[in-house]
């Protein structure tokens, strides 16, 4: 048993590190538990061309700013990964991996996370588990029969692995719209969309996104009307390959097909496309399990907070996962606004 500390946050990537940054200010006793052997969180993970929507100076975490890589406007994922290393190294912040969390649970005047290498004490948990854990693929009809290849956006990695092949890339999102940018060069691409493509204009990138959000927050917080969240200007970033292929006349989106058959997908007004894979870039949940001892889920499978603090469990803070705990604070550059807010909730909870 280790412990008791004032908090334990459960994940290394941005969230749980800007969450860290702010313990450390405040003097709280603290511990990250990160189930990934090495530091970065979920952009270890990425396809191998992914770059940033912004550039480093709007990509930065609480307290340091990400250094532009040269001759790169916008970072690639490998240079978050870089950043989020040092960063965890320059504020010497004690992430414990790998240590996977199985459960949170009550424990009279504490929280006990059980973990595959034991258990826990906190005053306080910091949930910051992303949601790269949790791909999600809508059930449609004949699903299983296909004969080819399905994976996900977090299994796809580059467009040599489908040279020649004819690929279905199902999302209208930037995953969707990025790789099929990606792979429209070697692959027989067929792009599906639930709607048609929203591009947002080509001069808008994540620092008018933030800047966005930003307003959006002082509006709610003064009382005056919802803005409405980025999803508003549209869905697609157009980020400079997705620019090129779609300028060429090379992303042009089918709607969503009616079922699949065994060697592609079929739509009701006969219409059929063949292929050797489909990848679905169709989202992401957030990764909640180890908080289902706490019994907090309220609708729609997210837990009802008041900014970043459970309801129904005060010292219960979630950071990141989506617009729910923050305006963008699933962005490198939103985060930190709420990682600060839970810190100094904490911290006013436990004095
Ligand atoms: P993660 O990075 O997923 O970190 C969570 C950590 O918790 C992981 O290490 C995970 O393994 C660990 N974990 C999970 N469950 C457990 C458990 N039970 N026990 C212990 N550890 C656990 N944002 C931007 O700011 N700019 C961009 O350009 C941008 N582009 C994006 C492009 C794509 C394709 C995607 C998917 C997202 C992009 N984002 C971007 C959004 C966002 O920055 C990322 O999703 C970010 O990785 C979220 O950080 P996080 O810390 O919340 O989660």
């Amino acid at each position: 048993m280790r412990g008791p500390l004032d908090v334990v946050v459960i994940g290394g990537g941005q969230a749980g590190l800007a969450a860290g940054y702010h313990l450390r200010r405040l003097g709280l006793d603290f511990a990250i538990l990160d189930v990934q052997p090495t530091p970065g969180g979920a952009w270890q993970h990425t396809w191998d061309s992914l770059h940033l929507f912004s550039p480093a100076a709007f990509s930065s975490l609480p307290g340091r700013l990400m250094a532009p890589k040269p001759g790169e406007t916008y970072p690639a994922a490998a240079h978050v990964v870089g950043y989020l290393a040092d960063y965890e190294q320059r504020y010497e912040l004690p992430v414990h991996r790998p240590v996977r969390v199985a459960g949170v649970h009550h424990d009279s005047e504490f929280l006990r996370v059980e973990t595959d290498s034991g258990t826990w004490l906190a005053r306080a948990v910091i949930s910051a588990t992303g949601t790269w854990s949790r791909p999600f693929v809508p059930a449609v009809p004949g699903r299983m029969s296909f004969q080819g290849a399905q994976l996900h956006t977090v299994e796809y990695r580059s467009p040599h692995d489908f040279a020649g092949q004819r690929v279905i890339v199902v999302g209208g999102g930037n995953s969707g719209a990025q790789i099929a940018a990606d792979l429209v060069y070697d692959a027989e691409l067929t792009w599906v969309t639930l709607r048609e493509p929203r591009y947002l204009a080509d001069d808008i990138d994540g620092r008018a996104l933030f800047d966005h959000a930003t307003a959006r927050r002082r509006a709610l917080d003064e009382g005056r009307t919802d803005t409405g969240g980025v999803a508003s200007l549209g869905d697609i970033v157009a980020v400079p390959p997705v620019r090129a292929a779609r300028n060429a006349g090379l992303l042009k989106a089918q709607p969503m097909f009616d079922r699949i058959t065994p060697t592609g997908t079929a739509w009701a007004d006969g219409m059929t496309a063949e292929a050797d894979a489909i990848i679905w870039c169709t989202g992401f949940r957030p990764a909640l399990s180890h908080l289902a001892p706490l019994s907090l889920r309220g609708p729609r499978g997210h837990i009802p907070t008041t900014g970043t603090q459970a309801i129904g469990e005060p010292r219960l803070h979630l950071l990141g996962y989506g617009d729910w705990t923050g305006p963008a604070s699933a962005t490198l550059i939103g985060v930190g606004r709420p990682a600060r807010e839970a810190a100094r909730a904490i911290s006013a909870l436990l004095r």
